[in-house]
C-alpha cells in the first residue's frame, strides 16, 4: 500500500494554512526566528511542545507565530495518537509549516 504523502496530511489537517512543506529551519526563517535551539521572538524565547523528546511545535505567545511539523501528535482529553509512519510517508525533512495565530 502507497504511503500518504506528508503534504497531504498537512493540507488535510491545517486547510486554512496550505502551504508547501519546509524544514525546520525554512519555517523559522519565514517568522525572521534565527536558525538557534530556542530563539527570541518579540523578546521573549518561544515556547516548544514535545512528545517523547522530539520538538514537534515551536510559538511566539505575544505575536502568535508558530511553526509546527506534520508529524505532531493530535491530542484529545485522554487520548494522544502519533502520526503512523507506517501510513504517512515522513521520510523527508521537509515536515513544517510556518503560521500565525490570531491573537485577540
Ligand atoms: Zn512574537
Amino acid at each position: 500500500m502507497d504511503k500518504i504523502r506528508a503534504q497531504q496530511v498537512a493540507d488535510e489537517r491545517w486547510p486554512q494554512w496550505k502551504q508547501p512543506l519546509k524544514t525546520v529551519h525554512e519555517a523559522m526563517a519565514v517568522h525572521g526566528w534565527p536558525q538557534t535551539d530556542k530563539p527570541d521572538c518579540c523578546g521573549e524565547p518561544i515556547y516548544i511542545e514535545s512528545f517523547i523528546g522530539v520538538p514537534y511545535l515551536g510559538g511566539c505567545k505575544k505575536c502568535g507565530k508558530f511553526v509546527v511539523s506534520v508529524d505532531a501528535p493530535e491530542w484529545g482529553n485522554s487520548w494522544v495518537a502519533p502520526i503512523d509512519p507506517e501510513k504517512v510517508d515522513l521520510d523527508t525533512d521537509k515536515l513544517w509549516i510556518a503560521a500565525t495565530r490570531i491573537t485577540q
